[in-house]
């Protein structure tokens, strides 16, 4: 093995693969080594300081300080560390988280299955629509139908439902019987003339079509984020979701509400469902279930779709599908502990009435030469650059515009996240309307940096 640096950046080169990285660039930039986090701020290994713009990856709901998370972990260690739900164990953290959410749910649901990461709640629900549909006896009924530009995850299922060129390439994938149908964002894909109303009608009919094409006996379902997050903060026109959900009612096919990212307050309401006005028949929930102090996910499904489940799982002997993880005890706690602090603290009241510091105060960049679109709801938004305001024309993607915003934002001490030329915003969701403020000024000097 070759001599290795003491420092950290020396042995994160050497050891660590870093997911979601351009692997050969991290080889000459290293790593912006993390040391310890409080309130909405991160720090550096020189100490630096930075608003955490993003909560991570769109999951510190909470912040990085809270307390009571950690003496939730605590307490729940010492007295069960671990144990699982096979067969028919049990454990208290399980049984109470599981009954929060259904509590909580948007819609009437039945039941929740715990994974420990999106990821694996959407390659979840895959299998259990396959399932759900062998249990009717309806064994062609098994595509799927996602969208271009969404974001489901990684794992072979997920990725293959991720609507994004980059998931796909050279890992062969997405798997066969998954499809996409277009991305509903108004300002690229809407055409000359066209109101948003339009273009949601278009959309709907294209959807119809594709299902008719495929043969509505053979499309089980479809699945949509309500706002799309990584796929560039996507929020669709207001009636696209109403002209949507009767196509899927008429052709029997599950409705699906990846809410990983907008679950828990980040458009304004516990849930995107709501914002939205949707009907899910089965919705996932991750990241600010524990506000990402540990990770944990679920899957909750409606009452027709567990007694399939029910009546299958006896005839084979058993439902076949569980991580040694589902529901580990220590994050059910703390995802318990985040739930009550939501509840408390009034979270989803707090993100509406600071929102605007947010919105408003990013749509002040709406003049910018560099700015073509400022989109967002609650306290998810994002922020397109264009090469062209006037034609809408994007930079050459070997620019990396986006990339060199979000690096000057950086130096800021503003952390954002690049997607294409696209910067997105989901600050932790305790966020106060000064750091919001502030947020947004060190993005407009990013900005104005970059011209
Ligand atoms: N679904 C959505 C909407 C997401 O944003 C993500 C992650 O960003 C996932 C699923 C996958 O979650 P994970 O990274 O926990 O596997």
């Amino acid at each position: 093995m070759t001599k290795v640096g003491n420092s950290a950046a020396s042995r994160d080169k050497a050891f660590y693969l870093h997911p979601y990285t351009n692997l050969k660039t991290h080889e000459e930039v290293g790593p912006l080594v993390i040391e310890r986090g409080a309130g909405v701020h991160v720090f550096d290994d020189a100490g630096k300081a930075y608003i955490e713009g993003m909560a991570g990856l769109w999951c510190t709901a909470l912040g990085f300080g809270e307390e009571r998370l950690v003496e939730a972990a605590t307490r729940q260690m010492r007295k069960l560390p671990f144990y699982h739900a096979f067969g028919h164990k049990a454990h208290d953290p399980g049984i109470d988280l599981a009954e929060a959410l259904i509590r909580i749910a948007p819609v009437p649901m039945s039941k929740v299955f715990f994974t420990n990461s999106g990821s694996e709640a959407n390659d979840t629900v895959v299998k259990l629509v396959w399932y759900y549909n062998n249990a009717l006896g309806r064994p062609n009924k098994k595509k799927i139908i996602a969208r271009q530009k969404g974001y489901h995850g990684v794992t072979v299922a997920a990725a293959s439902l991720t609507g994004l060129p980059h998931l796909h390439r050279d890992f062969d994938l997405p798997i066969a019987g998954i499809l996409h149908t277009d991305c509903p964002h108004f300002y690229r894909y809407g055409e000359e003339g066209e109101t948003e109303e339009d273009f949601a009608i278009r959309l709907a009919d294209q959807l119809e079509q594709l299902i008719l094409a495929e043969g509505p006996d053979t499309v089980a379902a479809f699945i949509a984020e309500p706002v799309m997050g990584a796929g560039g903060v996507i929020v669709p026109p207001a009636t696209y979701f109403d002209r949507i959900q009767p196509i899927l009612k008429r052709y029997d096919i599950l409705f699906i509400a990846d809410e990983v990212i907008c679950g828990f307050g980040r458009t304004g309401s516990m849930f995107g469902t709501q914002t939205f006005g949707l009907k899910p028949d089965i919705i996932t929930v991750a990241k600010a279930l524990s506000s990402a102090y540990l990770p944990i996910a679920g899957v909750m499904i409606s009452e027709p779709i567990y007694q399939a489940m029910v009546r299958q799982s006896e005839k084979i002997g058993t439902f076949g599908h569980g991580y040694t993880y589902s529901g580990h005890p220590v994050p059910a706690a703390v995802a318990l502990e985040t739930l009550k602090i939501y509840e408390e603290r009034d979270v989803v009241g707090h993100v509406r009435a600071v929102a605007p510091h947010l919105q408003d105060g990013l749509r002040r960049f709406s003049g910018h030469p560099l700015v073509g679109e400022v989109r967002g709801v609650g306290l998810i938004a994002g922020v397109e650059v264009v090469a062209d305001k006037a034609t809408k024309a994007p930079f050459d993607p070997k620019l990396a515009i986006g990339g060199h915003v979000a690096r000057f934002a950086q130096e800021h001490g503003l952390i954002v996240r690049a997607m294409g030329d696209t910067i997105g915003f989901s600050p932790p969701l305790v966020i106060s309307p000064s750091e919001l403020d502030d947020l947004v000024e060190r993005f407009g000097k990013a900005l104005d940096d970059t011209l």
